[in-house]
């Protein structure tokens, strides 16, 4: 594309969209490998302007009242319902997601927005009173003031959606950094709330990479910091964050595990298995990246799975004529990446049983696809065990027993999710009671927690202690305030007398 021809991509600060005079970085149509946008790479200067934005319109947001905050979330979610179409051709066009799965995500998005449109309720405090004689006790939550949202590429409206409507709703302001990958569907979800009528500051957006993150965890008027990302920049947010004296809940990487009883329903388990490692190319941090099959599940679900993996049509999902099973990855880089990991697996000692590296699509000889690829008789001490791949790649582990497979899952760095497919309440029981994961399936492939839930990543899959959603994340976004009263006795007789 020229110039003049690339998608703008503004900043929104204290509600005026700002075109960027700043050097910028490519944003892709991964289906194609064409630029589409140009996102630009913010620093201190823009971030402190949404900063002191959001800070400004802290006061009069904080003392809305819970239930008029609620309304522009249900007004919000009309708006993101009516324009569902054009969000996820927005995704499929910066992401290279297919659009049925471009629509999954949105409705999970949505769901996080209900539960924003509960604000009154959650905003609920504790009191008791007479805790001693004419003394009341009662809690409150109150927001923190700015909170500062930075996401990831793979998920362009879900994971914003996961933040801000709460944040917002629980009466903070917010200063919001999308993936300078993605840039694109979080500036249509800002328009929307704008046309909610949100007013101006309340929600912000700056654009750029580390320089802008980092000028956010420095800003002294930012209370608490929400992340999702790779883990060594969770953590890396989690350490400098709190360090400047901020909330921060960080969540990283992971390396989902499902563990295949030989009692498992082979069809259904099959099926699941090809949606949880496949599924968004398997760039989301809930793939079932590793199957542990246990004794003769392995000769049965081996074949089935590879047979599964071949029949996925890969594709360019940025044309609603047809659609692929399976879209692109994110960058020409990513993709190298993938592929190495793979490689290193064959040069350890696995067996590379479908491999998806050689994958053409017809039409697209620039757009950044590997196609479905299993790796058989994986060992945990190679690369490719202990490494998030973040790619359409199944890795096959094979034990005698349920004590060993739990074993190898609790190994993992990491702690996001794992799951078992069984038909026996024993070894679920077991399963769930001694994996080392925040989220548990029990025949289903991806546990992601919906909107009511945390999401409840352990280890190194998550930096903080109150997770993101649920009535974890509201806790996150308030402060409790306990207020303790006394009334001195025999007054009420005197306001009759005065
Ligand atoms: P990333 O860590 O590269 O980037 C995430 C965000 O951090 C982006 O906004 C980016 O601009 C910023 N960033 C990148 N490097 C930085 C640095 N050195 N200092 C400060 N900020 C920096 O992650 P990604 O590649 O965009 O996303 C994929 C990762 O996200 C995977 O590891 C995936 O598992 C993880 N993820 C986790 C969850 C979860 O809930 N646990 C959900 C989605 C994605």
């Amino acid at each position: 594309m020229k110039p003049d021809q690339l998608i703008p991509c503004p900043l929104f600060i204290g509600g005026e969209w700002i075109r960027p005079r700043l050097a910028g970085s490519p944003v892709y149509n991964p289906s194609t490998g064409d630029v589409i946008s140009e996102c630009p790479l913010g620093g201190a200067a823009e971030v402190d302007a949404a900063v002191e934005a959001a800070a400004a319109a802290f006061p009069a947001w904080r003392d809305t009242p819970a239930i008029e905050r609620a309304r522009f979330f249900f007004r919000y979610r009309h708006l993101v319902e009516e324009n569902f179409d054009r969000l996820c051709t927005s995704i499929t066009r910066e992401h290279g997601k297919t659009l049925v799965e471009a629509r999954g995500s949105i409705y999970r998005g949505i769901e996080n927005i209900e539960y924003a449109c509960g604000a009154p309720a959650l905003l609920f405090g504790d009191s008791l009173d007479n805790i001693a004689r004419n003394v009341d006790c009662e809690t409150y939550l109150q927001p923190l003031g700015v909170c500062a949202g930075i996401t990831p590429f793979n998920f362009p409206a879900m994971v914003p959606l996961w933040m801000f409507p709460l944040a917002i709703a629980c009466g903070n302001t917010f200063v919001l950094k999308p993936s300078e990958k993605v840039p694109l569907t979080s500036l249509l979800l800002v328009e929307l709330l704008e046309k909610a009528g949100l007013p101006k500051g309340v929600l912000n957006v700056v654009h750029g990479g580390r320089d802008c993150v980092d000028a956010l965890l420095a800003h002294p008027k930012v209370r608490a910091v929400s992340f999702v990302g790779s883990s060594p920049v969770a953590r890396h947010i989690y350490e400098t964050g709190t360090r400047n004296g901020k909330r921060v809940q960080a969540n990283g990487g992971a390396k989902n595990f499902i563990v295949v009883m030989p009692d498992a329903d082979v069809a259904r388990t099959v099926e699941a298995l090809s949606t949880a490692a496949f599924g968004c190319a398997g760039e989301r941090c809930m793939s079932g990246s590793t199957a542990i099959v246990v004794g003769r599940a392995g000769d049965v679900i081996v074949p089935q799975l590879v047979d599964a993996a071949r029949s996925i049509k890969v594709g360019r999902t940025d044309s609603t004529m047809s659609q692929p099973d399976m879209g692109p990855l994110i960058t020409a880089s990513h993709r190298e990446r993938v592929a190495g990991l793979v490689e290193s697996g064959a040069s350890e000692g696995a067996t590379i049983a479908c491999d998806g590296r050689g994958v053409k699509v017809a039409g697209a000889p620039n757009g950044f696809y590997l196609g479905a690829t299993v790796v058989d008789n994986v060992r945990d001490s190679m690369t490719i065990a202990r490494e998030e791949v973040f790619g359409p790649v199944l890795n096959v582990m094979r034990m005698e027993d349920l004590g060993q497979a739990i074993e190898a899952a609790n190994k993992s760095a990491y702690g996001n999710g794992a799951s078992i497919f069984t038909s026996s309440g024993a070894a679920a029981r077991e399963f769930k009671h001694r994996v080392k994961a925040g989220m548990v399936g029990i025949n289903v492939g991806v546990p992601a927690t919906m909107a009511m839930f945390p999401f409840t990543g352990w280890d190194a899959s998550f930096y903080g202690d109150l997770h993101i959603q649920g009535r974890e994340a509201v806790q996150f976004y308030t402060r409790q305030k306990v207020v303790t009263a006394r009334w001195f006795g025999g007054a009420v007789d005197d306001v009759w007398r005065k």
